[in-house]
């Protein structure tokens, strides 16, 4: 690694081959694929290195229910955002409320607390323009690759971190050429209710993929099949994230170095207008410090990467690098996420987690009349707290002896099946900054705006529809759902901020993550996605970040 001085200061400016900004589920692969190569890689983390008591058991804070706070940050205070809702009043939210569109800041990103479902995206996920065209107002396309493209990354991801599945129950809609590395989850009783269920309706079901050990794998020990695994972290380190795979591997090269609370404030570009490097605060340290690279990847997630890019003003660009044609945050999205719960005349719960483990993907697409579709599956296990918050039906008064006798007797017997639709993006769905409000080192925040387009209700209302029908199919007496309307879609799920394609018109970066124009800046982790499947999306994060360093490592 090579020192240089800042122009006017006599501080040494570290030279690297890559900066990496943020250490989840792209940047963590990304700094691995690069170390390993041989790359000198900085690899910048806002959040902290969060231990397994760091992250903690309580059910009322946090990242799957943050009533009272969370477990995975950012710091609930210096870290506003502004929220904007769809009648256009703005208000500052704080990262622990639904509107800030939270994932996590720490090491790992969400894969520190994720529930670690590892679907691969559907073929015709890649193509959904053809497919359907282009719904009046929104702004679907298809991506530059197709599923063939990215198929061997899928596999890398799966076998590298670790995913247990069963391939063979699910390729007859997306193939893979190698099974999983690990077994399924074993089925509970819920998992025996539903598939009786889909059997009756006709309905082909698999077990949900996940990375999790299964078996003790690399290193690291089987899951012990505790109740608490969505939103915390994991007491055997069974669950797989880039904090305990990837950026072991990273660091274990002796090319990495990793800094964590460390924000990026700004992509530094020299009097050319070429990308230099990243200016960045420390927590412990005053001074603002400086890094150089040959190469700068943003890798802060879909709402951040976004944020960072139109920070980085400059005379070349002044309204943010990447946004020559105001692209830069547009096109947000998520998944809205139908949910159903039916009253099993049997105990469907055993207590046994991670708890979710059968899936149908009958409905990803070809359903007449919809765009696109979802996955359903039935849900992890929930903490008392978080059942009652979410999961009681609607003519039960919240509290009071019914309520207490409803929790008493009908826990362990409520079934449940939930899953993320595919979202049509718009174009409104947005992500901008807000200059008249900053963090706690003075950087304008992200404000978020806009909605998901009506289709994407279209297709989840359809989805809460088949939860039903699933679940009166599995022997349900009493049956109800939920889903929500029109709003902007994005929270753990948020992708497509700076979206790949081939017109810079009409997208941020090419295929590989290239922002168009800057030949040495890249955005790699889900701002990529043009569409967001009808999946959870981290499996096609973690692919495209093993594609995109492998090409970035060819070129440095
Ligand atoms: C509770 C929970 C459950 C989930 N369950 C699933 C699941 O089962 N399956 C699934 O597919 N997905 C799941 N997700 C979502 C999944 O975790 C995300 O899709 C994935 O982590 C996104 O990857 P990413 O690389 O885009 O960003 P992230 O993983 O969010 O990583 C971004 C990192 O960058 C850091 N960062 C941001 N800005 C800066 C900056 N300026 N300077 C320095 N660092 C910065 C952040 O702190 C963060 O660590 C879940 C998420 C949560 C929180």
């Amino acid at each position: 690694m090579d020192h240089d001085r800042v122009r006017g200061s006599s501080k040494p400016v570290k030279n690297y081959d890559a900066i990496i900004v943020g250490s989840g589920a792209a940047g963590g692969i990304v700094a691995c694929v690069l170390a390993e190569s041989g790359k000198h890689v900085l690899l910048l983390e806002r959040g902290r290195d969060l231990s397994f008591a760091d992250v903690g058991r309580d059910h009322l804070r946090n990242q799957r229910l943050a009533v009272y706070g969370h477990n995975a940050g950012p710091e609930l205070n210096g870290n506003p955002r502004v929220f904007v809702n769809p009648e256009g009043t703005s208000r500052i939210v704080r990262p622990h409320e639904l509107d800030y569109h939270n994932n996590a800041a720490c090491v790992g990103g969400g894969t520190r607390v994720y529930g670690a479902q590892a679907w691969r995206f559907h073929p015709d996920d890649f193509r959904m323009a053809t497919k359907y065209g282009v719904p009046r107002g929104s702004s679907l396309a298809d991506w530059p690759i197709t599923y063939e493209t990215l198929e061997p990354y899928y596999e890398r991801a799966e076998w590298e971190l670790g995913a247990a599945g069963d391939a063979r129950s699910i390729n007859h809609q997306v193939p893979h050429r190698r099974d999983y590395p690990l077994p399924p989850v074993p089925p509970g009783p819920q998992t025996l209710a539903l598939q009786q269920g889909a059997r009756g309706l006709g309905w082909t079901t698999t077990p949900v993929p996940l990375l999790i050990n299964t078996e003790p794998y690399q290193g690291r020990a089987a899951c012990i099949a505790c109740k608490y695994c969505v939103g915390f972290a994991c007491p055997t380190d069974a669950k797989n994230g880039s904090q305990n795979t990837v950026i072991p591997r990273a660091l274990a090269t002796g090319n990495c170095e990793l800094q964590t609370n460390a924000i990026a404030a700004s992509v530094d570009v020299d009097s050319q207008g070429n990308v230099s490097g990243v200016t960045y605060f420390v927590e412990r340290l005053a001074e603002r410090q400086s890094a150089r690279a040959k190469v700068v990847v943003v890798s802060g997630g879909a709402i951040e990467s976004a944020r960072l890019l139109l920070n980085s003003r400059s005379r070349h660009s002044p309204s943010g690098l990447g946004n020559e044609h105001a692209q830069v945050g547009r096109n947000l999205q998520g998944h809205l996420y139908p949910r159903a719960y039916g009253l099993s005349t049997t105990k469907v719960f055993d207590g046994v987690g991670p708890g979710v483990t059968i899936a149908t993907t009958q409905f990803n697409h070809d359903n007449a009349g919809i765009i696109g579709g979802g996955m359903l599956a039935d849900d992890f296990i929930k903490p008392p707290i978080d059942f009652w918050y979410d999961s009681l039906p609607p003519d039960l008064p919240r509290w009071g002896i019914r309520n207490k006798e409803f929790m008493r007797d009908n826990y362990t017997r409520v079934l449940h099946v939930r899953g993320p639709v595919q979202d049509i993006p718009s174009p409104d769905g947005r992500v901008t900054v807000a200059d008249e409000v900053r963090d706690k080192w003075g950087i304008p925040v992200a404000r978020l705006s806009g909605t998901t387009h009506p289709a994407t209700v279209e297709a989840a209302e359809f989805m809460r529809e088949r939860g039903e029908e699933w679940l009166r199919a599995s022997g349900c007496e009493k049956v109800w759902s939920a889903q929500p309307g029109l709003i902007l879609s994005g929270r753990q799920h948020q992708a497509g901020t700076c979206r790949m394609g081939r017109d810079p018109k009409t997208s941020v970066t090419d295929e590989w993550g290239r922002v168009h124009n800057h030949d040495n800046l890249f955005v790699v982790d889900g701002s990529l996605h043009v569409t967001n499947g009808g999946f959870n999306p981290v499996l096609t994060i973690m692919a495209l970040a093993f594609r995109s360093g492998e090409y970035i490592a060819r070129q440095i």
